[in-house]
């Protein structure tokens, strides 16, 4: 038996093992696909929940060194979505069965910018009479405004860790307002709060070794994470980190690394929501499928109004950013198909790692 079947024989994988697994090529990478694809079948089913995506603000106080929409960029048109443009959107999603919406912004941590998510948040249960499962992406807050959050209507919260490495997190957000620990207390405090939580990392990042990776998906299931949502990097011109991009794998490469991730992620955390991101479809148009077809179990249709889009540009060549909702949607069911699952329509989809979390089942 060779050193692969030996690895992924195993219940779980050592930092080593992770190792030798992302690196796999031909045959051996289409055994791990296998196995992913198997497992994802037997523990969630070949079914995909729908996050209806609203960019609600792209103002953001932060200055992350790979992200376009940072403070510094003075190249994008600033943006705050009116309360009518987000309800319009989350009726959208309501009433195209969507189940649930993630609403993301960049981050602010003023009393005007508390308050009005939480007013959008007790909007938006009014107008749907809470049916709705609602997503926050709104970065690092107090615990107390987490819980005011929780409180209003949000079970859902996504703060990436981006990297579980402190060395290269902090040079890839350099400067006293960006620190590695707070994002942990974060993370923590959304625990705590009774959030189901998200967290993601970039693959393929300069400086980022694939001994990094192997600490990056470690580091979510000791976290005891219920979401993920991971992606290649794709530099962004306007960007101080795309000085290095002489030193990036290419893109093709980041995408394998990225399906690798996933299907090892997978098969450590059987249970989680795993999203298959926008950014694997800038790489390849058929990223998403890929993903889905090997363990991710999630996406997040983009419902944001269409002539926002282009200012929500975290990286370039988005894909999608130029068609309206409808157009989004029928082209994910094409695509869905396409990859042997369905749409489960209507539902909320919660992490079953959640409920066995909560319940002292993980
Ligand atoms: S990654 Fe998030 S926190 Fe960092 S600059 Fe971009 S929007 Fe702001």
């Amino acid at each position: 038996m060779s050193k692969i079947d030996n690895i992924l024989k195993k219940d779980t994988f050592s930092r080593e093992d992770i190792v030798s697994l992302l690196g796999l090529q031909g045959p051996d990478k289409t055994a791990l696909f296998a196995q992913s694809a198997r497992i994802k079948e037997e523990n969630v089913g070949n079914r995909v929940f729908f996050r209806g995506l609203i960019e609600f603000s792209n103002i953001c106080v932060k200055n992350c060194l790979y992200c376009g929409i940072r403070h510094d960029n003075d190249a994008v048109n600033r943006y705050n979505l009116s309360d009518k443009e987000i309800y319009d959107a989350a009726r959208f999603a309501f009433q195209n069965n969507y189940g649930s919406i993630v609403l993301q912004s960049g981050e602010v941590e003023t009393d005007s910018f508390v308050k009005r998510v939480e007013k959008i948040l007790q909007g938006v249960n009014r107008i749907t009479n809470g049916k709705l499962r609602i997503t926050l992406s709104c970065g690092e807050q107090e615990k107390s405004v987490y819980r005011r959050w929780h409180d209003s209507g949000a079970h859902r919260y996504l703060l990436r860790i981006e990297s579980s490495n402190p060395g290269l997190y902090t040079r890839l957000h350099p400067g006293a307002m960006h620190d590695f620990r707070r994002r942990l207390d974060c993370l923590y405090s959304l625990q705590e709060t009774g959030f189901q939580v998200g967290t993601g990392v970039m693959i393929g990042l300069p400086f980022q070794s694939l001994d990094d990776l192997a600490g990056d998906l470690l580091f979510m299931k000791q976290f005891n994470i219920d979401m993920v949502g991971m992606g290649p990097y794709l530099e962004h011109v306007d960007t101080p980190l795309y000085a290095f991009r002489d030193e990036l794998l290419p893109r093709e490469e980041r995408f394998q690394l990225t399906l690798k991730m996933i299907a090892i992620l997978r098969i450590l955390m059987k249970d989680i929501n795993i999203a298959a991101t926008t950014a694997l479809q800038a790489i390849d148009k058929l990223g998403r499928e890929k993903a889905i077809k090997i363990g991710a179990n999630v996406i997040m249709p983009n419902i944001t109004p269409g002539k926002y889009r282009d200012d929500y540009l975290l990286y370039q060549n988005k894909p999608c950013t130029d068609e309206n909702a409808d157009d989004c949607k029928t082209c994910l069911e094409a695509r869905i198909a396409l990859a042997d699952n369905e749409i489960a329509y209507g539902e909320w989809g919660d992490s079953g790692h959640f409920k066995k979390r909560v319940t002292g089942d993980k």
